[in-house]
């Protein structure tokens, strides 16, 4: 593991000298918010931004992504067969991601890459990006990814890791990959290692002591499964919602996708489409059957999913990081950190929704 300091000023002209090798993307202020976007040439990331309003999953996983075309037309010889569509898997980097969103992709990628089954889109897509990220040195107050398995100087997925040090970045090369990118910016000032150990674990202590919000999840694992699907509490902490999905679509951790065929005239696409178990449509069936019809068993699909069945299934925590932006713009103000703790205190005598 190697650090390098990154003076200001050679921050433009590292980026310029990078994109010659790398797709460069960064967060963008667009109208009021941030989000990802591909940055256009000398355009610079904006590492003001403590979180986009969308997290960076479509960066590997496109809210809308094709995957076939094929034709109706019969006289064509290829008609009615499928073909795979040609797409570009080159480099890219994601500059200013924050650690929370990148340990995101490690837990997402359990649904996508299983000894059964490889999902090549994502895959191809997450091979061919480096992950840039940026310490959080002042977190917001939604954010709660210390007790949900991160931390604002958390580096599990990222590449390398840089601290903003007011008049210079300090980053730590993680991977190989990582490496490549400094050496393609032309970033090569070595520090000392117990130096720039001791500058990241000053700021990560600070850091960490910022966050206050929590949410505990020791019970979770231990807890009986039917009897916490079962619990009383679900009706109430379903009322307000009002299945708008942006929970999910917001959520770096979410993955579900429905797959549909789109005809036009005599061609058509196989796309994939971001999909949420909160709509009454994803779970109906062509019989006109729906096992999750009311509102009740949507939000309680959810939770159970993000924090029990997750939990159960992986052993390695919950399926969030805490990066709090379903907190933040949920129309109803439903907080998943009050639902843990509903859910980690059911059965030890404090599991009633008294707020
Ligand atoms: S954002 Fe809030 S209201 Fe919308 S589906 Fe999610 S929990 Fe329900
Ligand atoms: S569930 Fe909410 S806090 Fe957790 S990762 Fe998803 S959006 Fe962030």
């Amino acid at each position: 593991m190697k650090f390098i300091k990154i003076e200001k000023e050679s921050w433009a002209a590292g980026l310029e000298k990078a994109s010659q090798s790398f797709r460069l993307i960064g967060p963008v202020k667009e109208e009021d918010f941030h989000n990802f976007k591909q940055l256009e040439k000398s355009e610079l990331p904006d590492l003001k931004c403590l979180n986009t309003r969308l997290s960076p999953k479509s960066l590997i996983y496109p809210q809308s992504e094709a995957m076939f075309e094929y034709s109706l037309d019969e006289s064509q010889e290829d008609h009615h067969i499928m073909k795979e569509i040609e797409k570009d898997y080159a480099p890219q980097a994601v500059i200013g991601i924050r650690p929370c969103d990148a340990k995101a992709f490690i837990l997402v990628r359990k649904n996508f890459d299983t000894p059964d089954y490889k999902d090549p889109y994502w895959l191809r897509t997450y091979e061919a990006t480096t992950f840039i990220g940026l310490a959080c040195d002042s977190p917001c107050n939604s954010c709660f990814c210390t007790t949900a398995g991160c931390g604002p100087y958390h580096d599990e997925g990222l590449d390398v890791l840089l601290v903003d040090s007011e008049e210079h970045y300090l980053a730590k090369a993680i991977t190989e990959k990582g490496e490549g990118f400094l050496n393609a910016a032309g970033w090569d000032a070595e520090v000392k290692k117990d130096k720039a150990s001791n500058q990241f674990e000053t700021g990560k202590k600070t850091a960490e002591d910022k966050i206050t919000a929590f949410v505990n999840t020791d019970r979770l694992g231990k807890i009986n499964t039917i009897e916490l699907y079962n619990a009383p509490f679900w009706e109430e902490v379903a009322f307000s919602c009002i299945n708008c999905g942006t929970c999910t679509y917001v959520c770096p951790t979410c993955w579900c996708f429905d797959i549909q065929d789109e005809n036009r005239g005599s061609t058509g696409m196989r796309i994939r489409n971001w999909d949420s178990c909160m709509f009454p449509l994803f779970t109906l069936h062509g019989s006109g059957h729906n096992p999750r019809d009311t509102k009740i068993h949507r939000v309680r699909q959810r939770f159970m999913h993000k924090l029990k069945y997750y939990v159960d299934k992986y052993d390695s925590g919950i399926q969030c990081v805490g990066c709090g932006r379903c907190v933040r713009l949920c129309p109803v103000n439903i907080d998943i950190r009050r639902i843990g703790e509903l859910m980690n205190n059911y059965g030890a005598g404090k599991d009633t929704c008294a707020a």
